[in-house]
């Protein structure tokens, strides 16, 4: 279908786009890489009476290590992820998921930021970044300000930032000494949403898990945690009891929907396989580091 009608905006600088935001409030909305936004506005899911496209703004596509945390710049498109060598290195968990997510040529156009703004659960990178505890940087007419992940998911495509801010960074703590992570995801054919996905980011003391961040992708209708697979996890040996039990854990406390990806209990059981694979996975990679 074609899109409502619409105004278009092209500011130069971040100052500019705030201000058309402040502007025109709740009926504008930012263009980022467009590959949620246009699709949701071609089948009217999205009605914006006003876009602000901040593609001609300099200064937003970067990756780099940056005092103890990987930045990454709101506008830096996943194929720059994918490429990334300090990702590669040292991020091994969002290397996994940036592989994985849509295909090239999406990867070529889709936006870091955008993925995460769009606060769709069937996205790879809200779980990814909940895994890693990252801080989400948003500016507004008054500055800016550091927003937690665990805070910045509030409901089915919605975000924390206020009508008036335009999301700038996404902030990954950089891992320390013996952590691994991984992302395993499971997908009807390449290209297309997760059917489940797990996000695992830990530490390890010898046999011993001593911090764990699990989050799930597509299987609840906000990005979350599994805090209580979790606490099977944290502070234990890992063994093939102690995998099973967060791997159960994690399938009773997800809330998938049945649709044309599989049933409810599909989901579940597969949930459940793979938090066991991932876990297993990023153990193997602290021990390695
Ligand atoms: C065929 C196809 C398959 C896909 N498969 C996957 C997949 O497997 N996994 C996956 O994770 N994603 C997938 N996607 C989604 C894709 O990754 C999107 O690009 C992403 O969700 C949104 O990024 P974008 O830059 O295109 O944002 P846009 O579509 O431009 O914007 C999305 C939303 O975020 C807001 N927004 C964007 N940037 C900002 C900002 N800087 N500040 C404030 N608000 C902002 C917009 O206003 C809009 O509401 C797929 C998309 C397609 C078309």
């Amino acid at each position: 279908m074609i899109p409502g009608e619409f105004d278009y905006h092209s500011p130069q600088n971040l100052q500019e786009a705030v201000a058309l935001l402040q502007q025109h409030g709740d009926d504008a909305k930012v263009l980022a890489g467009g590959q949620s936004l246009i699709p949701a506005m071609r089948f009217r899911l999205a009605l914006p009476e006003v876009l602000i496209d901040i593609n001609g703004i300099d200064g937003l596509e970067y990756v780099r290590e940056d005092n103890g945390h990987l930045a990454i710049g709101a506008m830096t498109r996943e194929v720059e992820l994918e490429e990334s060598a300090v990702v590669q290195q040292k991020f091994p968990l969002l290397a996994d998921a940036a592989r994985v997510i849509a295909d090239p040529i999406v990867r070529n156009r889709a936006t870091v930021g955008g993925n995460i703004a769009h606060a769709d659960p069937a996205n790879d990178h809200p779980a990814v970044m909940l895994a890693y505890g990252a801080e989400v940087i948003a500016l507004g007419p008054s500055g800016t300000r550091a927003i937690a992940i665990d805070d910045f998911f509030v409901d089915l495509f919605e975000n924390a930032l206020t009508d008036n801010e335009i999301l700038t960074e996404i902030r990954i703590p950089t891992p320390g000494a013996n952590s691994g992570g991984a992302y395993v995801k499971v997908e009807r054919k390449v290209g297309d949403y997760a059917i489940s996905a797990v996000a695992v980011q830990l530490t390890m003391d010898r046999d011993v898990c001593t911090a764990v961040r699990i989050a799930l992708t597509n299987v609840s209708a906000v990005p979350m945690r599994a805090k209580n697979a979790e606490a099977a996890l944290q502070g234990k040996t890992i063994t093939p009891e102690t995998l099973e039990a967060a791997g159960q854990a994690a399938a009773a406390e997800c809330d998938p929907s049945p649709d044309l990806r599989g049933s409810v209990a599909y989901k579940r059981d597969l949930t459940r396989v793979l938090v066991k694979r991932a876990v297993q996975k990023a153990v193997e990679r602290a021990s390695n580091r």
